[in-house]
């Protein structure tokens, strides 16, 4: 049971660009810590694509703070951070509260005043509510064939069957907070 808490998103939407200045301002958030692999972007876009950076603009523009933090390697944090320049954080370790912590520090926000934004429950949304922060979670842009990959969605599912149970059926833009 606790677990389960910890592991179901508090939002739910078709993808990180419908996670607007509005919503954000609905949701009491004026920080956002977002994950980069699969969330704003393939494993294969060494570089963020242009749609990330007019969003990022957007975001900026209206007074929101982003720190990003990915697992993945200093290298490819700091490539694809090159035209974003946020604040940012690689090898973070979630389901590791840490660096999400750290995040909130550098950016002066309180964690009701902060959003998370991952595509992983198994991850994302432990690490977010470990640091006492809503998760917002987006459908894998382009998941991973592994096996491994394969073992975490399985591990997800019921947990999203769930949120959306408890939904009314549409997981899309559904906010339970
Ligand atoms: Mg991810």
């Amino acid at each position: 049971m606790f677990l389960e808490k910890k592991l179901m998103p508090d939002m739910t939407l078709g993808s990180y660009r419908d996670l607007t200045p509005s919503v954000l301002s609905s949701l009491g958030a004026t920080a956002l810590i977002s994950d980069i692999d699969n969330t704003l972007a393939t494993y294969d876009d060494l570089d963020s694509p242009p749609e990330v950076e007019e969003w990022i603009a957007s975001l900026k523009a209206a007074g929101i703070s982003v720190t990003l933090v990915s697992n993945n390697g200093r290298r490819r944090v700091e490539r694809f951070n090159s035209t974003l320049l946020c604040n940012a954080y690689s090898n973070v370790k979630k389901p590791s509260a840490k660096y999400l912590i750290a995040a909130m520090a550098d950016m002066q926000s309180a964690p009701e005043e902060t959003v998370f934004l991952g595509d992983q429950l198994l991850t994302d949304a432990l690490a977010a509510h470990r640091a006492g922060i809503r998760a917002v979670i987006v459908p894998p842009i382009k998941d991973k064939k592994s096996l491994f990959f394969r073992f975490k969605r399985a591990l997800e599912r019921p947990y999203m069957k769930k949120y959306k149970k408890l939904n009314g059926g549409d997981a899309e833009k559904e906010n339970i907070k």
